[in-house]
């Protein structure tokens, strides 16, 4: 893949965006120390900074979005304790099951469209403490929602749902691999989408183009706690300042430019959907495109795969397209006229 992937428009996801030359010249410059001593001065600014932005005390640099979510809900939870979760939710899906292996914690899955349970299925699921239940302890939501199509989700959609967790003390974590794009659809600052929740990871790997790296970010306490989880799981690095340089270059540079992203998604969605094909629109999208086909996905993209663009499945007759830093107008063209010899 490495050398055609300049030819190649590969939408498969975001996370294939490389550094671009400016980031690798932060790189390049990053003042670096040994992290697990504390000592590394751009890991420590990364930190910071992202703390900032999340509008949270403090945060935690790790080496990615599932490890981020991983130490996130071994700091909030015990053995057997309940998570309350989408089922569609990365965590549940995408995670291999780690939360069985590291927080041993019981996952508690509930429906609802656009990623989201509704609040009255969210009270009714949690039940009295009782000897026969598992100990009510977590709400993990997720913003944007990867399995529904990128949707970013309002404040005044998901609050209800915080309500209830208050009500029931619940700890909240938010799984924010994609919060800028949330925020940035919506027009919202990013702290809006997070000040309602105890815990948020982002990832800087993914739109925002860093190489390597995801944040979670909380109170002080609950980040000194995440940072031991951290060493057990082995994600103490040393001389990390020279990827969490292109982080702090991503935070910086990266966020606003999200919304041409999420503009060519929309361009994209509109043409195939002219050419025919059904596109599954959530109520506020971001640089993702779900297309449901009438035919198998895998034989869809090896056929796209010839036109040299590359797309992921989402199902077995849905394919997902993702915009990002590496895609630009005329990718999106060639894709256009590849899906219309398809159709
Ligand atoms: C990508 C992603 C993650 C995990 O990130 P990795 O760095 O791939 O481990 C977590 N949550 C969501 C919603 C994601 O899209």
């Amino acid at each position: 893949m490495n050398n055609i992937a300049h030819t190649y428009v590969d939408l498969r996801s975001d996370t294939v965006t490389r550094p671009t030359p400016a980031m690798r010249e932060a790189m390049y410059r990053a003042e670096v120390g040994d992290d697990v001593y504390g000592e590394d001065p751009t890991v420590n600014r990364l930190e910071e900074y992202a703390a900032h932005i999340l509008g949270k005390e403090a945060s935690v640099f790790v080496p990615s979005g599932t490890m981020a979510n991983q130490i996130a809900i071994l700091t909030h939870t015990q053995r057997g304790d309940e998570v309350f979760i989408h089922r569609d939710n990365h965590i549940f899906y995408y995670e291999g099951g780690a939360a069985a292996m590291w927080s041993q914690a019981t996952f508690n899955q509930l429906n609802g469209p656009q990623g989201l349970m509704t609040a009255d299925e969210l009270e009714a699921s949690i039940r009295p403490r009782n000897i026969h239940h598992p100990r009510p302890r977590l709400l993990a939501l997720e913003n944007t929602h990867n399995r529904a199509g990128g949707a970013a989700i309002s404040r005044e959609r998901f609050f209800p749902l915080v309500q209830v967790a208050r009500r029931h003390d619940l700890s909240v974590h938010l799984d924010g691999a994609r919060i800028a794009n949330a925020a940035v659809a919506l027009n919202v600052d990013i702290r809006e989408l997070t000040q309602d929740v105890d815990s948020v990871s982002m990832c800087l790997s993914k739109g925002l183009g860093a190489p390597v790296g995801s944040v979670v970010a909380g109170t002080r306490d609950y980040i000194d706690q995440a940072r031991v989880y951290r060493k057990w799981l082995g994600g103490g690095m040393r001389q990390a300042g020279i990827i969490a340089a292109a982080g702090i270059y991503a935070l910086d540079k990266h966020i606003n430019r999200l919304a041409e992203d999420h503009g060519r998604a929309r361009y994209l969605a509109q043409q195939l959907q002219s050419l025919g094909y059904h596109v599954d629109m959530p109520l506020v999208p971001t640089n993702m495109v779900m297309v449901d086909l009438d035919r198998s996905a895998d034989e869809f993209i090896a056929a796209l795969r010839t036109r040299e663009i590359l797309v992921g499945a989402m199902g077995a007759k849905r394919l997902r397209l993702v915009t990002h830093l590496d895609v630009d107008d005329e990718g999106i063209e060639r894709t256009i006229a590849a899906f219309s010899r398809l159709f």
